[in-house]
């Protein structure tokens, strides 16, 4: 089945000879690569043009790591869904751990780039957790239930969710295999109360937190994960191009 792959670049190569090493050596990487699954690069946003051009001949669909919720105005700053999709880009995350923690954004915020995202036709890719000092299902159950019920059954098409437990982010530690399936079950659950249960199994859920070459089969097969959002290994061509190429 097919699964979507998509790297988290984060706020890393800082500089354009060290952007430039990364996409030639991921070209190299993904040259001779035969994958059935959808591969997704999320860079800085100031490099957005420069990806998009890089790999549109690749099998490489670019996303931004971020977007605001207009699509233009007086908003010192942000950036407009309508500009990254002109760029070329397909999807957008939102709602990442780093951004409710260090940008305050809040559940609702979220669901309104989310909505402008749907409008812009550009997938949004939710990213749902919790801190260690919350309550796990709680939490989870807050950032899900404000998408589902505020989007049509339609729109569930057309986005995707990714777990993501804030401590396993960048830690090097993972849930086990059955604490990531009982969660993509818990938010399928959530999404079936409002959409019903065909939605809720068509829902893509992806699991990120740690995956790696050595992890992600499991989290896909054994977790019935949809696919995985990548941080760290992300930023190694080489280890990126390898979860790919684990994924038969
Ligand atoms: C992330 O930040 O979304 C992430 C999954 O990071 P890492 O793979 O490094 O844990």
């Amino acid at each position: 089945m097919q699964k979507l792959i998509v790297g988290n670049l984060k706020m890393n190569m800082e500089s354009v000879s060290q952007r430039d090493t990364y996409c030639k050596e991921l070209k190299e990487e993904f040259a001779d690569l035969k994958t059935e699954h959808v591969i997704a690069l999320c860079p800085p946003t100031v490099y957005l043009e420069h990806f998009t051009r890089i790999f549109s001949k690749m099998p490489v669909n670019i996303g931004a790591q971020d977007c605001f919720w207009e699509l233009y105005g007086s908003y010192t700053g942000n950036t407009s869904p309508k500009t990254i999709k002109s760029l070329g880009a397909e999807m957008v995350i939102v709602g990442h751990s780093e951004r409710r923690k260090y940008n305050h954004e809040t559940n609702e915020d979220i669901a309104q780039k989310v909505a402008i995202l749907l409008r812009t036709e550009l997938m949004p890719i939710i990213c749902v957790g919790y801190m260690e000092s919350d309550d796990e299902m709680d939490s989870v159950r807050k950032q899900v239930e404000i998408i589902v019920q505020n989007f049509t059954t339609d729109d569930m098409e057309n986005l995707v969710f990714a777990y993501e437990p804030v401590w396993a982010i960048g830690s090097g530690k993972t849930p086990t295999t059955d604490e990531i399936h009982t969660m993509i079950m818990f938010i399928r659950s959530i999404v079936s109360a409002t959409h019903g249960k065909e939605v809720a199994e068509n829902v893509a859920i992806l699991y990120g937190g740690s995956v790696v070459a050595e992890n992600v089969t499991e989290v896909c097969t054994n977790a019935y994960a949809d696919g995985v959002l990548v941080g760290r290994a992300s930023l190694s061509p080489h280890k990126f191009a390898q979860i790919a190429r684990m994924l038969k």
